[in-house]
C-alpha cells in the first residue's frame, strides 16, 4: 500500500501552501492516507509524523487498518485531543480544510490550544488531498476497476431478472441482493430505478410504480468494493419504441459517446461537457439535459473532477470520471447512459463496458 507514498505528496503541497502541520477530519482524506475506516478520527501530519486520534471502539481496528501510522486512543473527543498534541509539538501553522470542517468543529480546535498559540495557528489552505485523490494510483485503479466489473455483472443479472409488472423497489432489491451475494461491502448510493414517465426524473429514486410493459427503465447504481465506488447507469426499453423514443435514445447514445471519444490528458471537463451537450444540441434536445455531464469517482461517490459546461480543468491520467449524459422529458419519459472512465495516457478507457445498444425487453 502506498500510504507512505501519499502522505510524503500531501507534505510537499502543505508545505507549498505554507503550513508546517495539516489537521485532517474529512474521514476520505484520513481512510486515504491511513488505511483507517472507523467512524470517529482525526489525523495529524506534521513533517515526517503521522498520528491518528480515535476512540476505544476501534483499539484493534486502527492498529490493524492504520499499520504505519501511530495511533492514539483518545481519553475525550479526538478533535481537541489532536489539537492539544498538534500544539505540544510546536507547529506554527496547521492547515485544515474549510470545505469539510464546520463552524463548531473549529470553535472547538480554538478552544483546546492555549491562548498564547491560538491566534494564527489554525489556518484554511483548501482541500488538498481531496485535490491529490482526483488521480488515482495503482492500487486506486485495481480497487476501481474491481468495483466497476462487479457493477456491470449485476447489470447482466437485472436484464434476466426486470420484467413488467415488478415494482421499481423490488427491481432494486433484485439489484441490491445480487450486489451483496457477490461481495459488495455496500451501494455508492441510493440505487435508481425509474420507469415510464417517471423515467423522466433524473434522480428517481424506486418507487412502488410498477415497471410498464410498454416505456422506458432506466438503473443508476454502484457498489462499494474495498472502499471504492462504482457508479453506472443503463437505460432499457420494454416493447417496441414509441414515436420519438427511439430517436431520443439514440442521440444520448451518441452524446455519451460523443463525450467518451473527447477523454483525454489535457481536455478540459468544459471540453468533454462540450462533446456531449454540442450533440444533443443538433438534435435540439440539449434544453432537456438538465445536469452537467459528470463527475470524479473513488472513495466517495461524487469528487473532482467536475465535468460541466465552462469549467476549465484539465483531465491527467490516473483520473477516474463518469460520462452520464441524459435527455429528461417531463410528463413523457428519460434516458441516461453512464459509464465510468479512466483518463489514460493516450485517452480514455471505460471500466463499465456494458452494452449500451438499444435494448428492447
Ligand atoms: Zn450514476
Ligand atoms: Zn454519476
Amino acid at each position: 500500500m502506498s500510504f507512505s507514498i501519499r502522505k510524503r505528496k500531501v507534505a510537499a503541497a502543505a508545505k507549498a501552501a505554507g503550513v508546517d502541520g495539516l489537521l485532517v477530519t474529512h474521514l476520505p482524506d484520513v481512510r486515504y492516507l491511513s488505511g483507517f475506516t472507523g467512524s470517529n478520527a482525526a489525523l495529524v501530519l506534521a513533517g515526517e509524523r503521522a498520528v491518528l486520534f480515535t476512540d476505544g471502539r476501534y483499539t484493534a481496528q486502527a492498529k490493524a487498518e492504520a499499520a504505519g501510522t501511530r495511533v492514539v486512543i483518545a481519553k475525550k473527543p479526538v478533535l481537541p485531543a489532536a489539537c492539544e498534541w498538534i500544539e505540544a509539538a510546536g507547529v506554527k501553522r496547521c492547515g485544515f480544510d474549510a470545505a469539510n470542517t464546520t463552524v463548531a468543529a473549529l470553535e472547538s480546535m480554538r478552544k483546546a490550544v492555549s491562548g498564547k498559540v491560538r491566534r494564527g495557528l489554525f489556518a484554511p489552505v483548501g482541500s488538498l488531498i481531496t485535490r491529490l485523490r482526483e488521480v488515482k494510483d495503482a492500487d486506486e485503479i485495481v480497487r476501481l476497476r474491481a468495483a466497476a466489473n462487479l457493477g456491470c455483472g449485476l447489470f447482466d443479472r437485472m436484464l434476466e431478472l426486470l420484467r413488467p409488472g415488478l415494482t421499481e423497489i423490488e427491481a432494486a432489491a433484485e439489484l441490491e441482493h445480487a450486489a451483496r451475494l457477490s461481495g459488495a461491502e455496500a451501494m455508492s448510493f441510493e440505487t435508481i430505478v425509474a420507469s415510464g414517465e417517471r423515467s423522466a426524473l433524473p434522480h428517481g429514486r424506486a418507487s412502488k410504480a410498477k415497471l410498464p410493459k410498454q416505456g422506458f427503465v432506466t438503473m443508476d447504481f454502484g457498489v462499494v468494493l474495498d472502499g471504492y465506488m462504482s457508479d453506472m447507469t443503463r437505460t432499457v426499453h420494454f416493447g417496441k419504441a414509441l414515436e420519438g423514443e427511439r430517436d431520443v435514445y439514440d442521440a444520448v447514445l451518441e452524446a455519451q459517446e460523443a463525450a467518451v471519444a473527447a477523454v483525454a490528458p489535457g481536455v478540459t471537463t468544459g471540453d468533454v461537457d462540450e462533446a456531449a451537450r454540442s450533440v444533443l444540441r443538433r438534435a435540439g434536445l440539449d434544453k432537456y439535459f438538465t445536469h452537467s455531464t459528470g463527475h470524479g469517482v473513488g472513495l466517495e461517490i461524487h469528487e473532482g473532477p467536475k465535468l460541466a459546461a465552462k469549467q476549465t480543468q484539465a483531465l491527467e491520467p490516473g483520473m477516474v470520471i463518469t460520462i452520464e449524459p441524459g435527455v429528461y422529458m417531463p410528463g413523457r419519459f428519460g434516458v441516461r447512459i453512464e459509464d465510468m472512465v479512466l483518463v489514460t495516457e493516450a485517452g480514455g478507457e471505460i471500466l463499465t463496458p456494458s452494452v449500451k445498444a438499444w435494448i428492447e425487453l
